[in-house]
């Protein structure tokens, strides 16, 4: 029996790289996919140490994959084998509340590629059609290929609180998650305030086309969005950071008025003081993965409107995964997205 290369996490801390035996197609709309690219994510790190609550084990991690079509079920017809994809990690069931009012991401019986059913690290992938999205790598590199992912999260952070042109945005965490939401901001023609703590990471955030970008462990945030505002508060938060505190940062510098996206998949409770949501009436958004965002990215690369490209900074063998998760945890000022190669 033929076998294939997997990196499967079996639990908290337990990572090992399997052999076993290949896909087969058995649904009509299956599509498997020859994995050549996938990045990792603050949320594979977070189900290899356990943080992320959302977590099912044992799982082959991997959400942000791209790579070849080696075989497909026969509903398949807007990609054929050989054609370059990248696919969507949000598998829903169409029919509970959120499904039905449009909220695919946010689907009560949700399935998540990569964190509940089997994902991208891997030597193939299995995945269904209606998550596969054509990439013409004529126009989007396979590399930077594997950050439609991340930045369809972006769109859906932006999408979320309409971000608009006019809008002084704060984000907080230089991280790619919010270069991201940055990015996508600046492409809708919002001014965007982003924080972090390292200066490498806000070099590149200034690169990548922030218009403000600012050391929190130097500066006071209070005044930086103060001065950012002309004393008005940001109209929105994206906050990428995802801590206790960050949230409580958040509220403290929001508009009256403004809007707040909490991204954050962490257990650990904030206390917060219900005056904080009312007094100023803030609009909080939580926000999860993407709702069918991925052609709205495509159009942004395609277009050059974001550079994806330039968050790539590291590229591993995918059998060195455990070294790669060495430099994202030993390297945080320089390191942003990390990609396995197959
Ligand atoms: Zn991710
Ligand atoms: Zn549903």
């Amino acid at each position: 029996m033929n076998t294939m290369k997997v990196i499967n996490v079996t639990k908290p801390f337990e990572l090992s790289i399997n052999d076993i035996p290949n896909y087969e197609i058995e649904k009509d709309d299956d599509v498997i996919i020859k994995v050549q690219y996938g990045g990792i994510c603050g949320s594979d790190i977070g189900i290899y140490t356990g943080a992320n609550s959302l977590a099912k084990y044992p799982i082959i991690i991997g959400h942000e994959f791209v790579g070849r079509v080696e075989k497909v079920g026969q509903a398949v017809k807007h990609v054929k084998v050989g054609d370059f994809v990248v696919s969507d990690i949000v598998n829903s069931c169409g029919h509970c509340y959120a499904c039905r009012t449009g909220h695919h991401n946010v689907c009560k019986n949700l399935n998540v590629t990569g964190v509940h059913v089997n994902g991208g690290f891997a030597e193939y992938a299995k995945v269904r059609s209606e998550n596969v999205y054509f990439v013409d790598t004529d126009k989007i590199s396979e590399k930077t290929a594997c950050l439609i992912e991340p930045y369809a999260v972006g769109v859906e952070i932006n999408t979320r609180a309409d971000v608009k042109a006019g809008d002084k945005v704060v984000v907080f965490g230089s991280g790619p998650a919010g270069l991201a939401a940055m990015q996508v901001a600046v492409a809708r023609g919002a001014e965007v305030l982003i924080t972090d703590v390292f200066d490498e990471r806000l070099a590149l955030a200034r690169e990548m086309g922030a218009t403000n970008a600012i050391n929190v462990k130097e500066h006071s945030l209070h005044e930086a969005v103060a001065a950012f505002t002309e004393n008005e508060g940001a109209h929105v938060v994206i906050d990428a950071v995802c801590s206790p505190q960050s949230i409580l940062d958040a509220l403290d510098i929001v508009a009256p008025s403004g809007r707040f996206v909490v991204l954050g998949t962490g257990a650990t409770p904030s206390e917060i003081p219900q005056v904080a949501f009312t007094k100023k009436g803030i609009n909080v958004f939580g926000t999860r993965l993407n709702n069918k965002r991925f052609p709205e990215v495509i159009e942004l690369f395609e277009q050059g409107k974001v550079t994806p490209e330039k968050m790539i900074t590291h590229t591993c063998k995918f059998t060195d995964i455990e070294k790669a998760f060495d430099v994202i945890k030993n390297e945080k000022n320089t390191v942003c997205k990390v990609l396995l190669e197959w």
